[in-house]
């Protein structure tokens, strides 16, 4: 074995969760080549490593704490789209009530002139 097909091996054996310690290939590989010896001690390391933490608690209500989350989330979007919508009303008003009678009226004298 060469080691490119020893790298492509270990990166094999270590996306699909596989053994790499008991793997003939690769420990007889490594017993021949120190550079590849060192890259498998190292693999292992960082998996026995990786073994040794606590894995992390499944927590029994994730799913409703998450779809009360969503709910949550969907209300407040309502809310902002229709603050959106009274801010633009009140901005129609404002221009509106702004216009004076006097410019709509000019506006009409002209338009009759
Ligand atoms: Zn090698």
């Amino acid at each position: 074995m060469q080691c490119a097909k020893f790298e492509q091996r270990l990166h094999q054996l270590l996306d699909d969760r596989e053994n790499i310690e008991q793997d003939e290939m690769l420990s007889g590989h490594a017993k021949k080549c120190e550079e590849c010896r060192v890259v498998l001690q190292t693999q292992s390391r960082i998996l026995a490593g990786l073994r040794s933490l606590p894995s992390p608690k499944r927590e029994q209500d994730l799913g409703h704490r998450v779809l009360d989350q969503l709910r949550v989330d969907q209300r407040k979007r309502k809310n902002r789209r229709f603050a959106v919508l009274a801010l633009a009303m009140a901005a129609s008003l404002l221009i509106a009530c702004c216009l004076s009678p006097e410019t709509m009226f000019a506006s009409d004298k002209t338009a009759r002139d």
